[in-house]
C-alpha cells in the first residue's frame, strides 16, 4: 500500500525547522504532500508563487515529496487527493494549544483525517518563519536558520519594502 501524508502550512518563508518535520515524514510515508496554503485571510510577506518557489528549491534534493498550493480547508485538499493524514509540527508548549485545537476541528469536519505531530531536532524548536523575518528585519544573519536562497530573498524583500 502507497502511504502518503499531508504537510500544510504557510511557509512563509520556510525554514531549516519545516525541512526537518518533512524529511522525517518521509522516513515514514511513501510520498509527502507539502501544501503551501493560499489563504486570502492570512496577511504573508510572501505571495503563494514566491513561498511555493522557495520550498521546491529548498527541498529538490529530498526523494518522495510534491510541493503543491491549495485554496480553502486543508480536509477538502486531502480528500481531493485521497488522503487522510496531516502531518504538522510540534515546536515548543505553546504550539500544542492551537495544535489541538487545529486537529480537533479537522477531525470534526472530517472523521477519518488524523493529524500526525512530529517534534523537530533541539536545534529548531525555537524557530519560527516570523522570528526569521524579524531578526532579518533588524539586520541579523539567519543563515543557520532558513537556506541560502530563501536568506538572499528575505533581504531582497525586505530592501523592497523600505
Ligand atoms: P501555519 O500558518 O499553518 O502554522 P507554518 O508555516 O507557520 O504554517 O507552519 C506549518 C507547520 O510547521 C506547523 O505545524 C508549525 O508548527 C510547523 N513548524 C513551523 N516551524 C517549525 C519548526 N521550527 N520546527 C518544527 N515545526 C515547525
Amino acid at each position: 500500500m502507497n502511504r502518503t501524508a499531508i504537510y500544510p502550512g504557510s511557509f512563509d518563508p520556510v525554514t531549516y525547522g519545516h525541512i526537518d518535520i518533512i524529511k522525517r515524514a518521509t522516513n515514514i510515508f511513501d510520498q509527502v504532500i507539502v501544501a503551501v496554503a493560499d489563504n486570502y485571510l492570512k496577511k504573508n510577506l510572501f505571495s503563494k508563487d514566491e513561498r511555493l518557489e522557495m520550498l521546491k528549491e529548498a527541498t529538490k534534493d529530498i526523494k518522495g515529496i510534491r510541493v503543491e498550493a491549495f485554496q480553502g480547508l486543508v480536509i477538502d485538499f486531502a480528500k481531493k487527493n485521497n488522503v487522510n493524514v496531516l502531518i504538522r509540527g510540534l515546536r515548543v508548549i505553546s504550539d500544542f494549544d492551537y495544535e489541538l485545537q487545529m486537529a480537533l476541528t479537522n477531525r470534526r469536519l472530517n472523521e477519518k483525517i488524523e493529524t500526525l505531530f512530529l517534534m523537530p531536532s533541539e536545534g529548531y524548536s525555537f524557530l519560527s518563519s516570523t522570528l526569521i523575518k524579524e531578526a532579518s528585519s533588524l539586520g541579523a544573519d539567519v543563515s543557520s536558520f532558513v537556506p541560502k536562497s530563501v536568506e538572499d530573498k528575505i533581504k531582497e524583500k525586505l530592501k523592497n519594502l523600505k
